[in-house]
Protein backbone atom coordinates (compact mmCIF):
# COMPACT_ATOMS: atom_id res chain seq x y z
CA UNK A 1 0.00 0.00 0.00
CA UNK A 2 1.30 3.54 -0.95
CA UNK A 3 -0.17 6.69 1.09
CA UNK A 4 0.38 10.25 2.04
CA UNK A 5 0.85 11.64 4.99
CA UNK A 6 0.87 15.44 6.62
CA UNK A 7 3.31 15.89 9.10
CA UNK A 8 2.33 18.48 11.48
CA UNK A 9 4.90 18.41 14.16
CA UNK A 10 4.11 21.99 15.91
CA UNK A 11 5.50 23.40 19.10
CA UNK A 12 7.21 22.30 22.43
CA UNK A 13 7.78 19.17 22.46
CA UNK A 14 5.79 18.21 19.14
CA UNK A 15 8.57 17.77 16.80
CA UNK A 16 9.89 14.98 19.50
CA UNK A 17 7.40 13.12 19.97
CA UNK A 18 6.54 12.99 16.28
CA UNK A 19 9.87 11.84 15.33
CA UNK A 20 9.55 8.97 17.39
CA UNK A 21 6.13 8.31 15.51
CA UNK A 22 7.35 8.65 11.61
CA UNK A 23 10.51 6.05 12.97
CA UNK A 24 7.64 3.74 14.49
CA UNK A 25 5.94 4.10 10.90
CA UNK A 26 8.34 3.34 8.84
CA UNK A 27 9.32 0.69 10.36
CA UNK A 28 5.78 -0.70 10.41
CA UNK A 29 6.36 0.25 6.73
CA UNK A 30 9.12 -1.78 5.94
CA UNK A 31 8.14 -4.67 7.58
CA UNK A 32 4.83 -4.97 6.18
CA UNK A 33 5.74 -3.84 2.64
CA UNK A 34 4.00 -0.48 2.42
CA UNK A 35 5.29 3.05 1.54
CA UNK A 36 4.83 5.95 3.59
CA UNK A 37 5.19 9.07 1.67
CA UNK A 38 5.38 12.24 4.03
CA UNK A 39 5.16 15.80 3.44
CA UNK A 40 5.90 18.28 6.36
CA UNK A 41 4.21 21.55 7.04
CA UNK A 42 3.89 23.89 9.96
CA UNK A 43 1.06 24.51 12.13
CA UNK A 44 0.34 26.90 15.54
CA UNK A 45 3.35 28.90 17.27
CA UNK A 46 5.66 27.86 14.47
CA UNK A 47 3.67 28.76 11.79
CA UNK A 48 2.66 32.13 13.43
CA UNK A 49 6.61 32.83 13.80
CA UNK A 50 7.40 31.89 9.99
CA UNK A 51 3.70 33.64 8.21
CA UNK A 52 2.20 35.43 10.91
CA UNK A 53 -0.61 32.95 10.77
CA UNK A 54 -1.60 29.05 12.94
CA UNK A 55 -2.60 27.62 9.99
CA UNK A 56 -1.19 29.08 6.63
CA UNK A 57 -2.88 28.35 3.17
CA UNK A 58 0.11 26.31 2.38
CA UNK A 59 -0.40 23.96 5.49
CA UNK A 60 -4.06 23.06 3.63
CA UNK A 61 -2.84 22.82 0.71
CA UNK A 62 -0.09 20.41 1.71
CA UNK A 63 -2.90 18.64 4.20
CA UNK A 64 -5.32 18.55 1.17
CA UNK A 65 -3.04 16.30 -0.87
CA UNK A 66 -2.65 13.91 1.64
CA UNK A 67 -4.43 10.81 2.85
CA UNK A 68 -4.08 11.68 7.00
CA UNK A 69 -2.52 14.28 9.16
CA UNK A 70 -0.17 13.37 11.89
CA UNK A 71 -0.34 16.44 14.54
CA UNK A 72 2.02 16.57 17.39
CA UNK A 73 1.15 19.45 19.97
CA UNK A 74 0.71 23.70 19.55
CA UNK A 75 1.15 26.33 22.10
CA UNK A 76 3.14 27.72 24.69
CA UNK A 77 3.81 30.55 26.48
CA UNK A 78 5.80 32.40 24.12
CA UNK A 79 2.69 32.97 22.00
CA UNK A 80 0.10 32.90 25.16
CA UNK A 81 -0.45 37.04 25.13
CA UNK A 82 -0.91 36.97 21.25
CA UNK A 83 -4.40 38.24 20.19
CA UNK A 84 -6.91 35.69 19.54
CA UNK A 85 -6.43 35.12 15.93
CA UNK A 86 -2.51 34.72 16.27
CA UNK A 87 -3.25 32.25 19.15
CA UNK A 88 -1.33 28.74 18.34
CA UNK A 89 -4.81 26.63 19.39
CA UNK A 90 -6.10 28.52 16.70
CA UNK A 91 -4.66 26.60 14.57
CA UNK A 92 -6.08 23.46 15.89
CA UNK A 93 -10.05 24.76 15.44
CA UNK A 94 -9.31 25.87 11.98
CA UNK A 95 -7.97 22.70 10.50
CA UNK A 96 -10.68 20.66 11.90
CA UNK A 97 -13.02 23.57 10.39
CA UNK A 98 -11.61 23.47 6.93
CA UNK A 99 -11.49 19.56 6.86
CA UNK A 100 -14.83 19.15 8.60
CA UNK A 101 -13.76 16.81 11.38
CA UNK A 102 -16.41 16.01 12.94
CA UNK A 103 -16.15 12.99 14.90
CA UNK A 104 -13.54 13.04 17.78
CA UNK A 105 -12.44 9.63 18.92
CA UNK A 106 -10.43 8.93 22.27
CA UNK A 107 -9.63 5.01 22.77
CA UNK A 108 -9.08 4.72 26.34
CA UNK A 109 -7.36 0.99 27.51
CA UNK A 110 -5.44 -0.32 30.10
CA UNK A 111 -1.83 -0.60 30.52
CA UNK A 112 -1.37 -3.36 33.01
CA UNK A 113 2.09 -1.86 34.43
CA UNK A 114 0.78 1.45 33.98
CA UNK A 115 -1.95 1.19 36.60
CA UNK A 116 -0.20 2.74 39.74
CA UNK A 117 -1.88 6.03 38.55
CA UNK A 118 -5.14 4.84 37.94
CA UNK A 119 -7.67 6.58 40.86
CA UNK A 120 -9.38 3.27 40.58
CA UNK A 121 -8.55 -0.25 42.05
CA UNK A 122 -6.63 -2.33 39.95
CA UNK A 123 -8.95 -4.36 39.45
CA UNK A 124 -11.67 -2.04 38.10
CA UNK A 125 -9.03 -0.48 36.29
CA UNK A 126 -7.33 -3.22 34.49
CA UNK A 127 -10.48 -4.48 32.32
CA UNK A 128 -11.26 -0.70 30.95
CA UNK A 129 -11.08 -0.91 27.01
CA UNK A 130 -13.70 1.89 25.55
CA UNK A 131 -13.95 4.41 23.18
CA UNK A 132 -15.34 7.91 23.51
CA UNK A 133 -17.25 9.20 20.50
CA UNK A 134 -17.24 13.15 20.38
CA UNK A 135 -19.72 15.39 17.95
CA UNK A 136 -16.62 17.94 17.29
CA UNK A 137 -18.32 20.31 14.89
CA UNK A 138 -22.04 21.54 16.30
CA UNK A 139 -23.95 22.08 19.55
CA UNK A 140 -23.81 24.49 22.53
CA UNK A 141 -20.12 25.35 21.63
CA UNK A 142 -21.42 27.05 17.98
CA UNK A 143 -25.07 28.17 18.79
CA UNK A 144 -26.06 31.82 18.78
CA UNK A 145 -24.76 33.31 22.22
CA UNK A 146 -26.09 36.72 23.96
CA UNK A 147 -25.46 38.58 27.29
CA UNK A 148 -26.36 41.32 28.96
CA UNK A 149 -25.44 42.13 32.35
CA UNK A 150 -28.67 39.79 33.85
CA UNK A 151 -28.97 37.52 31.73
CA UNK A 152 -27.23 35.08 29.37
CA UNK A 153 -27.83 32.40 27.32
CA UNK A 154 -26.23 29.79 24.44
CA UNK A 155 -27.96 28.23 22.25
CA UNK A 156 -27.67 24.15 21.66
CA UNK A 157 -28.69 23.05 18.01
CA UNK A 158 -28.31 19.51 16.44
CA UNK A 159 -29.75 19.14 12.58
CA UNK A 160 -30.76 15.84 11.98
CA UNK A 161 -27.92 15.56 9.43
CA UNK A 162 -25.73 16.30 11.85
CA UNK A 163 -26.86 13.21 14.59
CA UNK A 164 -27.08 10.87 12.00
CA UNK A 165 -23.59 11.16 10.52
CA UNK A 166 -21.69 11.13 13.92
CA UNK A 167 -23.87 8.45 14.94
CA UNK A 168 -23.17 6.67 11.94
CA UNK A 169 -19.86 6.65 12.90
CA UNK A 170 -20.21 5.65 16.25
CA UNK A 171 -22.23 2.47 14.81
CA UNK A 172 -18.94 1.54 12.18
CA UNK A 173 -16.51 1.95 15.50
CA UNK A 174 -18.85 -0.41 17.63
CA UNK A 175 -18.16 -2.56 14.37
CA UNK A 176 -15.00 -2.49 14.70
CA UNK A 177 -14.56 -3.26 18.36
CA UNK A 178 -16.89 -5.19 20.94
CA UNK A 179 -20.29 -4.53 18.88
CA UNK A 180 -21.40 -2.35 21.73
CA UNK A 181 -22.85 1.05 21.71
CA UNK A 182 -23.66 3.53 24.22
CA UNK A 183 -25.61 6.71 23.82
CA UNK A 184 -25.67 9.38 25.91
CA UNK A 185 -28.27 12.30 26.21
CA UNK A 186 -29.95 14.01 28.69
CA UNK A 187 -33.20 13.20 27.15
CA UNK A 188 -35.63 14.02 30.38
CA UNK A 189 -34.84 17.56 30.10
CA UNK A 190 -33.56 17.94 26.39
CA UNK A 191 -35.02 18.40 22.94
CA UNK A 192 -31.79 18.16 21.25
CA UNK A 193 -31.44 15.17 23.37
CA UNK A 194 -34.72 13.77 22.65
CA UNK A 195 -33.83 14.11 18.84
CA UNK A 196 -30.86 12.84 19.21
CA UNK A 197 -31.90 9.24 21.00
CA UNK A 198 -34.38 8.75 18.00
CA UNK A 199 -31.82 8.93 15.59
CA UNK A 200 -30.17 6.68 17.46
CA UNK A 201 -33.36 4.17 17.55
CA UNK A 202 -33.93 4.81 13.76
CA UNK A 203 -30.30 4.02 13.00
CA UNK A 204 -30.21 0.86 14.63
CA UNK A 205 -32.26 -0.91 12.30
CA UNK A 206 -28.86 -0.46 10.16
CA UNK A 207 -26.53 -2.37 12.21
CA UNK A 208 -28.49 -5.02 13.78
CA UNK A 209 -24.90 -6.96 15.16
CA UNK A 210 -23.92 -3.57 17.32
CA UNK A 211 -26.24 -3.77 20.95
CA UNK A 212 -27.14 -0.26 21.57
CA UNK A 213 -28.42 1.35 25.18
CA UNK A 214 -29.04 4.40 26.10
CA UNK A 215 -27.92 6.12 29.04
CA UNK A 216 -28.07 9.35 30.94
CA UNK A 217 -25.21 11.46 31.09
CA UNK A 218 -25.02 11.81 34.63
CA UNK A 219 -25.62 8.40 34.99
CA UNK A 220 -22.65 7.37 32.57
CA UNK A 221 -20.45 9.87 34.78
CA UNK A 222 -20.94 7.57 37.66
CA UNK A 223 -20.68 4.51 35.68
CA UNK A 224 -17.38 6.00 34.51
CA UNK A 225 -16.03 5.56 37.57
CA UNK A 226 -17.76 2.46 39.35
CA UNK A 227 -18.11 0.03 36.18
CA UNK A 228 -16.08 1.41 33.56
CA UNK A 229 -15.71 -1.86 31.75
CA UNK A 230 -19.48 -2.02 31.02
CA UNK A 231 -18.26 0.34 28.07
CA UNK A 232 -17.33 -0.35 24.62
CA UNK A 233 -18.21 2.73 21.99
CA UNK A 234 -19.92 5.85 23.75
CA UNK A 235 -21.02 8.19 21.33
CA UNK A 236 -22.56 11.58 22.45
CA UNK A 237 -22.83 15.65 21.42
CA UNK A 238 -19.75 18.17 21.97
CA UNK A 239 -20.29 19.27 25.21
CA UNK A 240 -21.12 15.97 27.30
CA UNK A 241 -18.29 14.37 25.31
CA UNK A 242 -15.88 17.31 26.30
CA UNK A 243 -16.30 16.57 29.69
CA UNK A 244 -16.71 12.60 29.38
CA UNK A 245 -13.57 12.61 27.24
CA UNK A 246 -11.77 13.89 29.92
CA UNK A 247 -13.16 12.14 32.65
CA UNK A 248 -12.53 8.55 30.94
CA UNK A 249 -9.17 9.30 30.03
CA UNK A 250 -8.02 9.20 33.48
CA UNK A 251 -9.37 6.36 34.97
CA UNK A 252 -6.88 4.29 33.54
CA UNK A 253 -3.93 6.58 34.99
CA UNK A 254 -2.13 6.94 31.46
CA UNK A 255 -2.97 10.40 30.42
CA UNK A 256 0.34 10.58 28.79
CA UNK A 257 -0.24 7.40 26.75
CA UNK A 258 -3.45 8.66 25.29
CA UNK A 259 -3.76 9.10 21.31
CA UNK A 260 -6.68 10.41 19.67
CA UNK A 261 -8.39 11.22 16.00
CA UNK A 262 -10.81 13.67 14.16
CA UNK A 263 -12.27 12.09 11.34
CA UNK A 264 -15.33 12.56 9.08
CA UNK A 265 -16.23 9.63 8.10
CA UNK A 266 -14.24 9.01 4.63
CA UNK A 267 -10.78 7.37 6.24
CA UNK A 268 -9.26 10.97 5.94
CA UNK A 269 -8.30 12.22 9.63
CA UNK A 270 -5.68 14.00 12.29
CA UNK A 271 -4.23 12.26 14.70
CA UNK A 272 -2.37 13.54 17.48
CA UNK A 273 -1.53 12.58 21.08
CA UNK A 274 -4.51 13.99 23.51
CA UNK A 275 -1.84 16.34 26.12
CA UNK A 276 -0.07 19.18 25.17
CA UNK A 277 2.99 21.00 24.17
CA UNK A 278 4.76 20.29 27.41
CA UNK A 279 7.24 23.49 26.91
CA UNK A 280 8.24 22.29 30.90
CA UNK A 281 10.14 19.91 29.15
CA UNK A 282 10.65 20.80 25.38
CA UNK A 283 14.12 20.05 23.65
CA UNK A 284 15.64 17.66 26.64
CA UNK A 285 14.72 14.57 25.05
CA UNK A 286 12.50 13.69 27.96
CA UNK A 287 9.10 13.69 26.21
CA UNK A 288 6.90 10.57 26.27
CA UNK A 289 5.96 9.63 22.69
CA UNK A 290 3.74 6.61 23.24
CA UNK A 291 0.53 8.50 22.96
CA UNK A 292 1.92 9.93 19.50
CA UNK A 293 3.17 6.18 18.25
CA UNK A 294 -0.51 4.96 19.21
CA UNK A 295 -2.12 7.96 17.56
CA UNK A 296 0.11 6.43 14.33
CA UNK A 297 -1.90 2.85 15.34
CA UNK A 298 -5.13 4.62 14.94
CA UNK A 299 -3.81 6.42 11.70
CA UNK A 300 -3.38 2.40 10.42
CA UNK A 301 -6.67 1.17 11.53
CA UNK A 302 -9.20 3.98 10.92
CA UNK A 303 -7.71 5.68 7.62
CA UNK A 304 -5.95 2.86 6.36
CA UNK A 305 -7.82 -0.24 6.64
CA UNK A 306 -4.34 -1.55 8.16
CA UNK A 307 -5.66 -3.25 11.58
CA UNK A 308 -2.72 -5.87 11.75
CA UNK A 309 0.15 -3.40 11.68
CA UNK A 310 -2.02 -0.97 14.15
CA UNK A 311 -2.33 -3.99 16.18
CA UNK A 312 1.31 -4.32 16.00
CA UNK A 313 2.40 -1.03 17.22
CA UNK A 314 0.31 -1.56 20.05
CA UNK A 315 1.16 -4.75 21.02
CA UNK A 316 5.17 -3.54 20.75
CA UNK A 317 4.09 -0.13 23.09
CA UNK A 318 2.42 -2.39 25.57
CA UNK A 319 5.46 -4.94 25.25
CA UNK A 320 8.14 -2.35 25.87
CA UNK A 321 5.72 -1.23 29.28
CA UNK A 322 5.44 -4.08 30.16
CA UNK A 323 9.13 -5.07 30.27
CA UNK A 324 9.70 -2.05 32.51
CA UNK A 325 11.39 0.39 30.11
CA UNK A 326 9.96 3.65 30.55
CA UNK A 327 10.06 7.35 29.80
CA UNK A 328 11.00 9.89 33.35
CA UNK A 329 7.34 10.90 33.43
CA UNK A 330 6.31 7.07 34.11
CA UNK A 331 10.38 5.64 35.55
CA UNK A 332 8.87 4.25 38.80
CA UNK A 333 11.44 5.72 41.44
CA UNK A 334 14.41 4.46 42.09
CA UNK A 335 14.54 2.89 38.04
CA UNK A 336 16.19 4.14 35.27
CA UNK A 337 14.62 5.92 32.70
CA UNK A 338 15.04 6.16 28.75
CA UNK A 339 15.31 9.17 26.95
CA UNK A 340 12.61 9.83 23.66
CA UNK A 341 14.63 8.64 21.26
CA UNK A 342 16.01 5.18 23.81
CA UNK A 343 12.30 4.33 24.85
CA UNK A 344 11.64 4.51 20.31
CA UNK A 345 14.35 2.03 20.03
CA UNK A 346 12.67 -0.43 22.40
CA UNK A 347 9.45 -0.16 20.23
CA UNK A 348 11.10 -0.40 17.28
CA UNK A 349 13.15 -3.31 18.18
CA UNK A 350 10.14 -4.92 19.76
CA UNK A 351 8.24 -5.03 16.21
CA UNK A 352 11.62 -5.55 14.30
CA UNK A 353 12.02 -9.34 16.43
CA UNK A 354 8.09 -10.21 16.23
CA UNK A 355 8.22 -12.59 13.53
P1 LIG B 1 -2.87 21.88 26.70
O1 LIG B 1 -3.26 23.12 27.40
O2 LIG B 1 -2.03 22.10 25.48
O3 LIG B 1 -3.95 20.88 26.52
P2 LIG B 1 -1.68 21.33 29.20
O4 LIG B 1 -1.00 22.61 29.48
O5 LIG B 1 -2.94 21.01 29.89
O6 LIG B 1 -1.86 21.13 27.65
P3 LIG B 1 0.49 19.54 28.75
O7 LIG B 1 1.18 20.45 27.80
O8 LIG B 1 -0.02 18.26 28.23
O9 LIG B 1 -0.69 20.18 29.52
O10 LIG B 1 1.48 19.29 29.98
C1 LIG B 1 1.06 19.05 31.29
C2 LIG B 1 2.18 18.40 32.08
O11 LIG B 1 2.36 17.05 31.63
C3 LIG B 1 3.52 19.09 31.91
O12 LIG B 1 4.21 19.14 33.11
C4 LIG B 1 4.24 18.25 30.91
O13 LIG B 1 5.62 18.27 31.12
C5 LIG B 1 3.64 16.86 31.12
N1 LIG B 1 3.55 16.13 29.84
C6 LIG B 1 2.61 16.29 28.89
N2 LIG B 1 2.83 15.50 27.83
C7 LIG B 1 3.95 14.79 28.12
C8 LIG B 1 4.69 13.79 27.42
N3 LIG B 1 4.35 13.35 26.20
N4 LIG B 1 5.79 13.30 28.02
C9 LIG B 1 6.18 13.72 29.24
N5 LIG B 1 5.52 14.65 29.94
C10 LIG B 1 4.42 15.19 29.40
MG1 LIG C 1 -0.93 24.04 27.97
Amino acid sequence: MEKKITVLPGDGIGPEVVASAVRVLQAIGKRYNHKFHLSYAVIGGTAIDEFNNPLPDETIAICKESDAILLGAVGGPKWDNNPPELRPEKGLLKIRKTFDLFANLRPVKAFPSLLGASPLKREVAENVDLMIVRELTGGIYFGEKHRTDNEASDLNIYTRKEIERIVDNAFEMARLRKGRLCSVDKANVLETSRLWRQVVEEKKEQYPDVKVEHNLVDSVAMKLITNPEHFDVVVTDNMFGDILSDEASVITGSLGVLPSASIRGDHFGLYEPIHGSAPDIAGQGKANPAATILSVAMMLRYSFGLKEEATEIERAVSAVFNDGYFTADLAKDGSRSLSTNEWTDRVIIEIDTNF
